[in-house]
């Protein structure tokens, strides 16, 4: 029997259309085939199985991925887990949840909600993209300026390894030392260590108030340093996001609202939590210092108004042509110099760049939009803005992960000897180098 033949008899197996993700890459041609088991022993026999073929596997969530790290090509495997969809556990006094891989991100911190609970990574992918893919990419969202990145919310998982061995990492206490930290290590390995089938996730209370103070700006020099001036002052926002002068013109242009009356920037904040009105009062006084006007919301509607400009970013910039999406992130205290650089690349290069920010996190999506086929002078300044997160001390990816689309530019971040031990990482845990191969690393 060959290796589909004994796939299809313990494993939902169908053939593979060509496998893509949101990032625009594809792969070589069409896959081998998809498997989409749905349990833990259907996994592990399918990358067992795979192993003793030699077949790569590209496991895959909801394939909402900005890296391609999904793209599957010709003769590899697609292991579709969304299937593994259920919330397994919702403790309310642990405040912790265990879940299956599948389960959509917004439906876990639904579910939390109704224990006065919340899962607080927030992808602007949500509602489409799988706890699994959030994990394997360490998945950032607007949140994260208070209550940090998937990492910081994931306690264990449980893990498929290349040999189909299934291991538990971590624990579900909140603290715990024994051990290294293989949970950090599987936590935006981008599906190149193992495969995620289990995670166990900490959940935080749901804030009985959330309050959202704007202000525009001039200059998005400007905005950028009242966000770091935020920062310099100790501030606490739960969300703390900058928008640019030709982002505020699409939006604009695409939803009729006249954002780009108020100014060249925007910044949106929030608190949240027992001391939202202080804190709050505080960033407020803080934003207000050079801007060119403000505003101050605190009823949930008037809140939703303001982030509604936020909201709507990427989807406007989408609606005029096609976006090259980047992700890069520099120290908060160089955000000015990245958005000053931002302009010079597009200017340089005769393109159209919209950048908004999670100004409190450092980390920029510049959009560079285009209409027709990738041209060079696109690819050009995508390279450019790797190389200004790194002249300025950044990284060239904040939160959408390395896949294949980065893979030199991860190189040149972290050299040669770092890209060894992780070469060395991968061997022991994966010899034969079927997981996610040509991803990540
Ligand atoms: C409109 C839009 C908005 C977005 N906004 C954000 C944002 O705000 N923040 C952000 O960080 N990202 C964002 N993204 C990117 C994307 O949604 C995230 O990277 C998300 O975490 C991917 O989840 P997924 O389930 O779609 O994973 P996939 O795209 O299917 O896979 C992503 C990677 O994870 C691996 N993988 C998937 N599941 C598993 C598993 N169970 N075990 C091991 N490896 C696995 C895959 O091999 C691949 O390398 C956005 C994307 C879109 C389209």
């Amino acid at each position: 029997m060959g290796f589909l033949d004994e796939l299809r008899a313990v494993v939902p197996v169908s053939e593979a259309p060509a496998s893509a993700d949101r990032s625009g890459a594809t792969g070589d041609g069409p896959p081998l085939a998809i498997a989409r088991p749905d349990t833990v022993d259907g996994v592990r026999t399918a990358v067992r199985l795979a192993s003793a073929h030699g077949v790569p596997v590209v496991p895959r969530g909801a394939g909402t991925g900005l890296a391609g790290g999904a793209v599957a090509g010709r003769g590899e495997l697609v292991l579709d887990v969304s299937g593994l969809d259920r919330i397994v556990e919702i403790d309310p006094v642990d405040a912790v949840a265990v879940v299956e891989p599948g389960v959509r991100t917004a439906a876990l911190d639904r579910a939390a909600q109704e224990f006065g609970l919340r899962y607080a990574p927030d992808p602007a992918s949500a509602k489409i993209s799988t706890i699994g893919g959030n994990i394997a990419t360490n998945a950032g969202g607007m949140r994260c300026v208070k209550y940090g990145v998937t990492r910081d919310a994931v306690l264990g998982l449980d893990v498929v390894l290349a040999d189909g061995r299934l291991i538990s990492t971590g624990r579900r206490t909140v603290k715990g030392v024994s051990g290294l930290d293989l949970t950090s290590l599987f936590v935006g390995a981008e599906g190149t260590l193992g495969v995620v089938v289990g995670a166990t996730l900490r959940l935080r209370p749901l804030p009985a108030r959330t309050l959202t103070a704007a202000a525009a700006y001039d200059s998005v020099a400007a905005a950028a340093r009242a966000c770091a001036e935020l920062t310099r002052q100790r501030r606490e926002p739960s969300l703390l996001e900058l928008l640019d002068g030709a982002t505020l013109e699409v939006i604009d242009r695409a939803q009729g609202t006249d954002l780009a009356t108020r100014g060249r920037a925007l910044v949106i904040a929030q608190a949240d939590g027992p001391s939202a009105d202080e804190e709050i009062t505080a960033i407020a006084k803080v934003l207000a210092e050079e801007a060119t006007g403000s505003e101050h919301a605190v009823d949930p509607e008037s809140s939703e108004r303001l982030l509604f400009a936020r909201r709507m970013a990427l989807p406007s910039i989408e609606r005029f042509g096609r976006a090259l999406i980047e992700d890069i992130c520099v120290p908060r205290s160089r955000l000015a110099e990245a958005f000053e650089g931002v302009a010079r690349i597009a200017a340089a290069h005769d393109v159209r760049i919209h950048t908004f920010a999670h100004a409190g996190d450092g980390n920029l999506h510049p959009i560079v939009s285009y209409d027709g086929p990738l041209t060079s002078e696109v690819h050009h300044a995508g390279d450019d803005l790797f190389s200004l997160a790194l002249d300025l001390g950044g990284t060239v990816t904040g939160e959408h992960g390395i896949g294949l689309l980065k893979r030199n530019w991860l190189a040149r971040e972290v050299g040669p000897d770092v890209l060894d031990v992780h070469t060395a990482i991968k061997t022991a845990l994966d010899p034969r180098g079927i997981l996610n191969p040509g991803k990540g690393f």
